[in-house]
């Protein structure tokens, strides 16, 4: 050990503790039938993935909107890689300032200002792709919160993600960074609820012009589960693992850093 000690470092306390988590998670995940692959670094993660794309030669390669995914670099990591030679489906590709791409012939920076029935006929080319994501031959996606017991669970407004992580993709990678560890289904609820949807919500308001600030959760800091129609959190859903016939389908991969919300 370096003398003096640096103690704003904490990255081998870190690091002990997520291979603890690991031992007990990777027998858990594994005995459900869910493939278990812990990484040190977000690089070694997006490595991953592209090999396990080149060595199951899949040709239909789809996402769902993930503030992991981006920091991991993986969207720009598999287009660079298959642009040219697979059918890379994203519906959640976005304009600069953080509209998705159907409304980019709109004002820059501004709030969407569409009448009602010409936004429904554009985002109805957006869930069109989202559709599309379902029959891919694999679905790459976030989660909201894992336990140690060995089950993944996410909330969706649209239900694609959750659609896909549970039947219609070949295969389907999961990544989380250790944040999304919890110890049980009960304290991934309250994770998801008190802190990854009112984050996310305050999110697409601050970076794509959505409005939701005034959903409970945005204003008050906490869930008080509510019923509003502007509210995402209607699709909950709990992957507990696959049958025999499907194991190589879900694999997770974690990273020993705090990714995403
Ligand atoms: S149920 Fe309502 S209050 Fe709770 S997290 Fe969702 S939007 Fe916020």
């Amino acid at each position: 050990m370096d003398y003096p000690i640096d103690e704003t470092d904490l990255s081998n306390e870190y690091a002990l503790h997520f291979e603890h988590q690991c031992e007990l998670m990777k027998n858990n995940f594994e005995r459900r039938r869910i493939n278990f692959h812990p990484f040190q670094t977000r690089a070694e993660a997006a490595a991953y993935i592209n090999c396990f794309i080149k060595e199951r030669n899949l040709a239909d390669i789809a996402f769902s909107d993930s503030v992991t995914l981006h920091e991991c670099g993986i969207y720009k990591a598999v287009e660079s890689e298959f642009e040219k030679t697979r059918n890379i489906i994203n519906p959640f590709k976005r304009t600069a300032d953080g509209k998705y791409i159907v409304f980019a012939d709109q004002p820059l920076g501004e709030k969407l200002n569409l009448p009602r029935d010409e936004y429904y006929k554009r985002m109805a080319a957006v869930v069109e792709g989202m559709r599309k994501t379902l029959i891919s031959d694999v679905l790459i996606i976030g989660a909201n919160a894992i336990t140690l017991s060995g089950e993944i669970v996410s909330i969706d407004g649209s239900g694609n993600r959750v659609a896909g992580m549970m039947f219609g993709p070949r295969h389907v990678i999961v990544v989380v960074g250790r944040n999304k560890i919890c110890l049980n289904l009960e304290a991934a609820l309250q994770r998801i609820r008190n802190v990854a949807a009112p984050l996310n919500y305050i999110r697409h308001n601050m970076k794509h012009h959505n409005r939701y600030h005034e959903l409970p959760c945005v204003m008050k800091g906490k869930c008080f589960d509510c019923s509003s129609p502007r509210s995402a959190c209607k699709k909950i859903a709990i992957m507990r693992g696959e049958v025999e016939f499907n194991a190589d389908r879900t694999h997770l991969v974690i990273v020993n850093e705090d990714l995403g919300l």
